[in-house]
């Protein structure tokens, strides 16, 4: 599945740290597709993407694509934005439970309060120097 890429006319305010083994994930990220480890032994997904399952310890995970779609589970509204997010505020941000079982914290673009449980999907927002993902309501 390829996820929707909205183009953002600026730098990330606060660029993630890409290292070696996350590269990949961003790579995936700024081409439409949100990807993470699973486990070769229980295979049990882990996020962010582990070089380890944080269940059963197993140094061997492989790249899966995950589906990008999920529920809200909970969300704010940030008014009191740390000085790097002043200049976004306010700005959304929730939990989302993914349908493969994951829990993951991200942005959520709404203009208007979002109910809880409402169906998800997560963008790229590809800026000026890289790409950050968010979540949006399913149409
Ligand atoms: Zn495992």
């Amino acid at each position: 599945m390829t996820l929707e890429i909205l183009h953002i006319d600026r730098a990330r305010p606060y660029p993630p740290r890409v290292t070696a083994f996350t590269q990949h994930f961003w790579d995936s990220v700024a081409q439409g597709r949100l990807e993470t480890t699973v486990c070769d032994d229980c295979g049990r997904f882990s996020f962010p993407p582990k070089p380890f399952c944080p269940h059963c310890w197993c140094t061997r995970t492989h790249w899966a694509e995950l589906s990008g779609r999920g529920q809200l589970y909970s969300q704010t509204l940030i008014h009191a934005a740390p000085a790097t997010f002043r200049d976004e505020a306010p700005y959304r941000v929730g939990i989302v439970d993914l349908n493969e079982g994951l829990r993951i914290a991200t942005r959520v673009l709404s203009e208007t309060t979002p109910g809880l449980d409402v169906p998800v999907q997560i963008v790229v927002l590809l800026y000026t120097d890289g790409p950050l993902f968010a979540a949006r309501l399913s149409e």
